[in-house]
């Protein structure tokens, strides 16, 4: 891994495996590594993060409804321990 850029990493909270993505606002956001499908929901209760980083408020979705593809928010899920 020396000299490689590694988006994997280990949140501290809980030791879970997590990735890096990079928002549109610049920040680096910690996800569930697991790509889910997902559709927008004004006020929705999830914040699904696509590749890209553009950060949506919406719900995990069937594929048939599904507007994309993204990452949960690692804080929504994270279980401190
Ligand atoms: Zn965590």
């Amino acid at each position: 891994m020396v000299g490689r850029y590694d988006p994997f990493g280990t949140c501290t909270q809980c030791g879970d495996r997590i990735l890096w993505v990079k928002t549109k606002a610049g920040k680096n956001m910690p996800v569930n590594p697991e790509l889910i499908n997902y559709k927008a929901v004004p006020g929705g209760k999830e914040r699904i993060v696509t590749p890209e980083g553009l950060v949506v408020a919406g719900e995990k979705c069937s594929v048939d409804e599904a507007e994309g593809c993204g990452y949960i928010s690692h804080f929504a899920t994270c279980a401190r321990k």
